[in-house]
């Protein structure tokens, strides 16, 4: 049977401590009321994330909307219920006043699914990034979104909020997502959602990712990507998948860093704007430096 495998070396490396940038980032945050996906996920980026310099702006995570789900990704460690709590109509002004107080350059809203309300959280989600533009217009608003199961609507009402990254993850290859994601999740409706946001508003910078070490093979990977670039989206970033409990999906391989680094420059070939790839590479890893280096310049 199906066995975990043993971590690799480049796994086990220790996580770089964050420097003087970061110890400020995490103090300012006491008493902001602001919980963030980079702490409560213990991720080791956090260091690099939020640690800052004239060329790296500080990039932190942000999850809206609840920490249960209507959705049962295979792969993922959030809490599902069919009937989320409700949401909290102060959450968007009250995100925006704090990320406002705390300075952090570069923020990624995320959210869980939220199937169980009408508009799929989206009016929601989209009056957080208004609210943040009003309260900070300087800090750049990446969103990484539900599929919103294919409603155009809901996807204008996101793309055209005032965010500058509209962020959706196809997360593997065509042939493992009826295994890896929820089944409301679908390949095509994922390319979709990005195509639409790009043709609705094309000043959006268009972003979605992958994990790698599901069992896809090379030529998946790189289709995939390709089906990004079809559908206008800017940039991808690729990682491994690492299984959050024993009640996940097993990791079948772990990707060496010289295979990551070869899909990197698969990503320039492509055409992409810009490609982080990477064992510990997240969606939003370090996104504040890749925005700066490749769409401000
Ligand atoms: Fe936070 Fe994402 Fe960076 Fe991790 S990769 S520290 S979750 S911004
Ligand atoms: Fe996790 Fe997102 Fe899937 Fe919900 S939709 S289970 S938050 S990956």
């Amino acid at each position: 049977g199906d066995r975990r495998l043993r971590l690799p070396p480049w796994l086990k490396r220790d996580i770089p401590l964050g420097d003087a940038q970061y110890l400020k980032m995490k103090s300012q945050l006491r008493g902001l009321k602001l919980a963030t996906v980079c702490e409560e996920a213990r991720c080791p980026n956090i260091g690099e994330c939020w640690g800052g310099g004239p060329d790296s702006p500080s990039t932190a995570t942000i999850m809206l909307m609840g920490d249960t789900c209507t959705r049962g990704c295979r792969f993922c460690s959030v809490k599902t219920s069919r009937a989320p709590a409700p949401l909290d109509p102060d959450e968007p002004v009250n995100t925006a006043k704090a990320i406002a107080a705390w300075g952090v350059e570069y923020i990624v809203l995320t959210s869980v699914d939220r199937d169980d309300l009408p508009d799929g959280g989206s009016e929601h989600f989209a009056k957080t990034v208004g609210e943040l533009k009003r309260h900070c217009p300087h800090v750049l608003v990446e969103c990484l979104v539900p599929d919103f199961r294919g409603n155009v609507e809901q996807i204008h009402r996101l793309a055209l909020s005032g965010m500058d990254v509209y962020a959706h993850n196809i997360e593997t290859v065509r042939r493992l997502t009826p295994s890896v994601r929820d089944p409301r999740a679908k390949y095509d409706q994922s390319l979709e959602a990005l195509r639409e946001a790009k043709r609705v508003n094309p000043s959006l910078v268009t972003k979605s990712s992958i994990m790698l070490g599901l069992g896809e093979t090379d030529d998946e990977v790189r289709g995939a990507m390709e089906d990004l670039r079809a559908a206008d989206v800017d940039a991808v970033t690729l990682g491994q998948y690492m299984q959050p409990t024993k009640r996940h999906l097993l990791v079948k391989e772990f990707v060496t860093p010289e295979k990551f680094a070869q899909w990197e420059a698969v990503g320039k070939q492509l055409g992409f704007l810009y490609t982080a790839s990477g064992p510990l590479v997240r969606s939003s890893y370090k996104a504040g430096e890749f925005f700066l280096r490749n769409v401000l310049t």
